[in-house]
């Protein structure tokens, strides 16, 4: 108030003059207040919209992340560095769900601190802080809740353990920020702070955001882990599968070889009677079983903890189901190669119960193959090969057999790999030789023609086909060696042809196809182009293919055997009456002889019921207009009874051992005049 005014006003009257100057003052007065205050307004607006900015760029930050990210702990770490720096809390901790117990929350091992020294064992009880689920009684902890909590002062907390450490470091509220994915808290942001600040809503409601961006991560990591479950699981029986088994694996075989550890034992464990179940009582029946045997294996592995005492570490076994009927167990552990052993035992033993089915008892067994880390393997894929054919090792013993890989097998299977590669240089060598077989017609002893049979020139030593035909077919070195013997059959037919120009009808040369060389799709063009690069005429040409070639694939075996008699090139069925092919089968293959197996005559007598078989196949191919070879005569008696019952072609040691080149070419120039007996020709069988 202006000094001069009151006095102006009293004790004398005042003039009009000061009454306008007391008017005016009291104006400028009413105008300075009006300016602080709206100073004062404009100050604190802009402080608000400071903070309401630095509060949304915050959020901003964490929901960036949080949307690029795909792992929560890296978004949690930036979330608690941020809200700290941002909000000014001293120290910022972060609790995630107990991924073993429902409900409860242990440190994750991430938090942001800026404190003094006396806040040391607060953030050290922080780092390893476990909150326990919460029972039905026990009031709800901060931590559980589904909103921001704000508590001014920690004291006032029921139960937090943390308390007289969080009094020494003088931290006196806490703000808790839960990080949420639908109604699940999956992680729980913890700030401290020194002073008792009072609740501010905007803050919570921009935290809970925070949260809740936080929680997305979460949930598209959950999303992620469960596709990667599934796509790990046998959807039949709920085990690992064949992908989950691989990895697990090459994981712990990558981690032994690190440490020279040995890796663990393998289990192939594969059932015997599985084919026929499901072909007898229906694919549902055979799935029932897969589960049960699952369920088996499982309760297996987890009575495996029963035996803890002798077997700590039962919990290192994993089982997989790898395809149909085949199940693994991978065995870790000291004790692994006792246990792997163990565990064939019991299942086997587990097995014995029959199961029912539709009121059929049903009993199946497996065959259970053994692998164990004897510090050879280099690679984990040897291991699986080698449990796998200890696996079938165990099958060729019969059912319900347990064999354990070992140096023997590795032996055997050592000296397969060397006899393949060899077989290939033989291949790409060529040492091969091929010698003739002659057949004959039974009625006139006359030269027909020959079955060419390969021999290996193995270095100084002839290896007969019975020693690599089979290691031929299964590694497919047997399409390289076929066409090899095609080739070297048809170069012959033309130097034979050559020597008999007018024989009519011309001799034949009978070739043994493979299986897997006959179902090539290439083969008709092959054989094509080897007539054409040979000049053979394809009526000297014969094809034997055994009764699995046929059976495997019966429409693409009769459209191939169509187009070779469309060449003109005769077909026939090699070894018949020891395969699966029943006889009226031999309707629906198109072929033109069948050789009857020399199994099926080397019985001596007439009585045996095996002539009348013999005596069978003949009236029936007889009746489907095919000829009949038989192979394996060797006594004047055979061929007398099959001359009887009218089989066409014979071959074997009556007549003549198979022969070189040269003695076949000789015969042929030049054959006996009496009996066909070639014995002083014998080269070897
Ligand atoms: P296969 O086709 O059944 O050939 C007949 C086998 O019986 C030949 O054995 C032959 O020497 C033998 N043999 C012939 N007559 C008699 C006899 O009177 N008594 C006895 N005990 N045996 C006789 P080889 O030459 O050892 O051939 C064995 C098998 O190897 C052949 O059986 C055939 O399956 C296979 N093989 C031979 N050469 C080839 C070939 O070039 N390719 C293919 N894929 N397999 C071939
Ligand atoms: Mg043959
Ligand atoms: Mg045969």
């Amino acid at each position: 108030m202006n000094q001069l005014g009151k006095n102006a006003s009293w004790p004398f009257p005042e003039s009009p003059a000061d009454e306008r100057i007391a008017q005016l003052e009291r104006r400028l007065e009413r105008e300075r207040r009006a300016r602080q205050e709206a100073e004062r307004l404009a100050e604190s607006g802009l402080r608000d919209l400071y903070v309401s900015r630095a509060r949304i760029e915050l959020l901003n930050g964490i929901s960036v992340r949080a949307n690029e990210s795909d792992d929560p702990l890296e978004v949690l770490r930036l979330a608690v560095r941020e809200i700290c720096t941002t909000l000014g809390f001293p120290f910022g901790n972060v609790l995630v769900a107990d991924p073993d117990i429902p409900g409860a929350m242990r440190a994750a091992g991430i938090s942001f601190a800026r404190t003094c020294d006396s806040a040391q064992p607060f953030i050290k009880a922080s780092h390893e802080v476990r909150i326990a689920a919460p029972t039905d009684d026990q009031a709800e902890q901060p931590v559980m809740t589904q909103v921001p909590v704000w508590t001014p002062d920690i004291d006032t907390l029921d139960g937090f353990d943390r308390a007289r450490l969080a009094r020494l470091a003088s931290f006196k509220s806490m703000l808790t920020v839960p990080v949420l994915s639908g109604r699940d808290v999956e992680a729980v942001l913890e700030f401290f702070s020194m002073d008792q600040r009072e609740p501010e809503l905007e803050l919570l409601d921009v935290l809970l955001q925070a949260g809740l961006q936080i929680g997305g991560v979460f949930r598209r990591r959950h999303h992620a882990d469960r596709l990667r479950d599934s796509a790990l699981t046998d959807p039949l029986t709920g085990l690992p599968n064949r992908a989950a088994f691989a990895q697990n694996i090459e994981h712990s075989f990558r981690e032994c070889r690190a440490t020279n550890e040995p890796a663990p034992s393998l289990l192939f464990i594969d059932l015997d009677g599985f084919k026929l179940v499901n072909d007898t009582l229906g694919h549902q029946a055979g799935d029932r079983l897969l589960i049960d045997m699952a369920d088996k294996l499982r309760m297996l592995v987890s009575n495996a903890n029963a035996f803890e005492d002798e077997n700590p570490f039962a919990s290192n076994v994993k089982l997989a189901r790898l395809a149909g009927d085949e199940f693994t167990l991978i065995v870790d552990g000291p004790d692994r190669t006792k246990l792997a052993e163990r565990f064939a035992a019991e299942i086997h033993l587990s097995l014995r119960q029959p199961q029912w089915m539709d009121n059929n008892p049903v009993r199946v067994t497996a065959s259970i193959g053994v692998a164990h880390d004897d510090g050879h393997y280099t690679t984990v894929s040897d291991m699986l090969r080698d449990a796998d054919l200890a696996m079938y090792e165990a099958k060729s013993l019969g059912s319900e057999r347990t064999v354990v890989f070992d140096q023997k097998m590795r032996n055997n299977v050592q000296s397969r790999l060397t006899l393949v590669n060899d077989l290939r240089t033989a291949c790409e060598n060529g040492d091969f030789i091929l010698h003739y077989q002659p057949i004959l017609a039974l009625d006139t002893e006359q030269l027909v023609g020959f079955e060419a049979l390969v021999r290996w020139k193995r270095g100084d030593v002839i290896v007969p086909p019975s020693e690599f035909i089979a290691a031929a077919e299964e590694s497919g070195v047997i399409t390289l060696l076929g066409q090899w013997v095609m080739r070297e059959a048809c170069k012959t037919a033309v130097r034979w042809h050559k020597l008999v120009p007018d024989r009519e009808p011309p001799l034949r040369i009978s070739l043994n196809v493979a299986p897997r060389q006959f179902l090539q799709p290439t083969f008709v063009q092959q054989v094509r182009e080897i007539l054409n690069e040979t000049g053979a005429d394809p009526r000297w040409i014969g094809i034997e293919i055994t009764e699995s070639a046929a059976i495997t694939k019966p429409h693409h075996t009769a459209r191939v055997l169509e187009e070779l008699r469309a060449l003109n090139i005769q077909v026939g069925l090699d070894d018949f009456g020891t395969g699966y092919s029943s006889l009226s089968r031999l309707q629906t293959i198109p072929i033109d002889n069948i050789k009857i197996d020399q199994s099926f005559v080397r019985t001596q007598t007439r009585t045996n019921a095996q002539w009348s078989v013999v005596k069978a196949m003949l009236d029936l191919a007889h009746a489907l207009q095919l000829r009949v070879v038989v192979e394996g005569l060797e006594t004047e008696f055979q061929r007398e009874e099959l001359t009887a019952f009218g089989c066409e072609y014979g071959q074997g040691y009556l007549f003549s051992k198979p022969l070189t080149e040269e003695d076949a070419a000789a015969l042929i120039v030049a054959p006996p005049e009496g009996p066909f007996r070639q014995m002083e020709k014998l080269i070897g069988g």
